[in-house]
C-alpha cells in the first residue's frame, strides 16, 4: 500500500492558509504569529552561522542548548534532568511526536486521545498500527471524565497522549486531572505522552502545571515542547523532548537514521538567547492583553468566546450567526467576510462538529482589531 494514510486529507492549518491567501483575507487560522522575531535572536543566529555553526549538530542537541533547556526545567518545575540520557532536540515537536509514538507503539496497541485532538496525533498512532480511543472533552471547559477514561482503559493501552495547554480549545489542566491520571496509569504498563508546547502561554493564576513537576508521572512521561510557540519562530522548526532512558534510546536511533538532528545554528543562536534574554512572564503577559482584547471586542458580538486559559487560540460560538457545519462555515467566512478561522471538525475522529471556530490571537494589535470589526459585523 503507498498510502497509508489514505483517509486524510491535506492538513486544516495549510488548507485554511491556502484559502486565506486565496481570499486576500486576515488569516487566524493556523497558528503563527505576524509579528517580528526579537531581532536580538535573529542576531545570535547570525552570529552562530558566522561563528562557524554549520554543521551537523551532535544528533542528540547541541550541547549549549541542553544545558539551557536542562536549566528551564529545573528553574520552572525544578526537575533536574541528565540531559545526556533524557533530553533530545528535534527539527519540531511534531516530529518529536512522531517519533515518540513510532517508538513506544506495537501494532493492535491503544492509545487514548482527548478530543478534540491536535491534527497530528491520530495519524501518527494509525501508520504505525496502533488504535486510537477517543475520550471527548466536555464543552464549554473542556474537562476530562475521568470514570470514562478508566472505562475505556484496558491492558492493551500503552499510551496516553495530553496536551496542555490544549490546542484547540486552550483548556489547562488542573491539579485534580494530574491525581485522577496518576490513579489511572500507576503499576501499568503504560506511557504519557505530554504535549506542552503552549507551556509559557498560561493565564491561570497557579501558572502552569508541567508533568514535569509531578515526580510520580514523569517516570513515565515522553514530556515533548517547541521554541517555535514560545519564541515566535515556528518555521525554525525546533522541538525538544524529555523521556525516560529507555524511550530516548529507542526515539533517538529513530531519530538518528531519519532526520540526524536539528538545524546546528538555531540551536546555537536559541541556547544563546535563552541565557541571555528569554523572558516567560513578558510572553505571558503580551498574549493575555491580545486575549483580553479579543474577548472584549466580540462582546456586543453574535459570536460567543470560550475561556482561554492558555495557548494562543480561542474557541468561539458561532450559533447565534449560522447553522453550516464547522467546515463550511470557515470557508464562507474565509471567503465572504475575509477573515480565515479554523473549523473545528479535523480535530474529531468522528462525525461529531459543534459550531464552534478557533481564532489564533499571536497577531499585532492592528491585524486583530481590523479581524475582529469584520467579524462583529457578520
Ligand atoms: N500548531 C499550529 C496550529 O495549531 C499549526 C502547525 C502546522 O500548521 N503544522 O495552528
Amino acid at each position: 500500500m503507498i498510502d497509508k494514510l489514505s483517509r486524510y486529507g491535506a492538513s486544516i492549518f495549510s488548507t485554511m492558509t491556502g484559502l486565506a491567501i486565496k481570499h486576500n483575507a486576515i488569516n487566524l487560522a493556523q497558528g503563527f504569529p505576524d509579528f517580528p522575531v526579537d531581532p536580538r535572536l535573529i542576531e545570535l543566529v547570525n552570529k552562530a552561522m558566522v561563528d562557524g555553526y554549520n554543521q551537523y549538530a551532535r544528533p542528540i542537541g547541541a550541547p549549549d542548548l541542553h544545558r539551557e533547556i536542562e536549566s528551564l526545567i529545573f528553574g520552572n518545575y525544578g526537575r533536574s534532568i541528565k540531559g545526556e540520557e533524557e533530553l533530545t532536540i528535534y527539527p519540531g515537536a511534531s516530529t518529536a511526536i512522531y517519533i515518540a509514538v513510532q517508538a513506544i507503539i506495537n501494532p493492535g496497541d491503544e492509545v487514548i486521545i482527548f478530543e478534540p485532538a491536535y491534527e497530528c496525533y491520530a495519524p501518527a498512532i494509525e501508520i504505525f498500527g496502533g488504535i486510537v480511543k477517543p475520550i471527548r472533552l466536555r464543552p464549554p471547559d473542556f474537562t476530562i471524565d475521568w470514570e470514562e477514561v478508566s472505562s475505556v482503559f484496558s491492558d492493551k493501552t500503552r499510551l496516553i497522549i495530553l496536551n496542555n495547554p490544549h490546542n484547540p480549545t486552550a483548556s489547562v489542566w488542573n491539579r485534580e486531572d494530574f491525581e485522577a491520571l496518576s490513579g489511572l496509569v500507576d503499576e501499568r504498563d503504560c506511557y504519557i505522552l505530554a504535549d506542552e508546547v503552549y507551556e509559557f502561554i498560561n493565564y491561570t493564576d497557579e501558572g502552569h502545571l508541567s508533568i514535569h513537576s509531578h515526580e510520580h508521572l514523569r517516570e513515565k512521561a515522553v514530556a515533548v515542547s517547541s521554541f517555535g510557540k514560545s519564541l515566535h519562530v515556528t518555521g525554525w522548526r525546533m522541538g525538544y523532548c524529555v523521556a525516560p532512558v529507555e524511550v530516548t534510546v529507542a526515539m533517538r536511533k529513530i531519530n538518528q537514521f531519519s532526520v540526524f538532528c536539528g538545524n546546528h545554528a538555531v540551536q546555537k543562536g536559541i541556547a544563546d538567547y535563552l541565557r541571555l534574554y528569554f523572558d516567560s512572564a513578558k510572553l505571558r503577559k503580551e498574549f493575555m492583553i491580545k486575549r483580553d482584547l479579543v474577548v472584549d471586542m466580540l462582546v456586543a458580538s453574535k459570536w460567543k468566546t470560550l475561556p482561554c486559559n492558555g495557548s494562543y487560540f480561542i474557541m468561539m460560538d458561532y450559533s447565534g450567526i449560522s447553522d453550516l457545519p464547522s467546515k463550511e462555515f470557515a470557508e464562507w467566512m474565509v471567503s465572504k467576510n475575509s477573515v480565515a478561522l479554523i473549523p473545528c471538525s479535523p480535530f474529531y475522529s468522528d462525525t461529531y462538529d459543534p459550531k464552534l471556530v478557533r481564532l489564533c490571537f499571536a497577531k499585532k494589535e492592528q491585524t486583530l482589531k481590523e479581524a475582529i470589526e469584520k467579524l462583529c459585523k457578520v
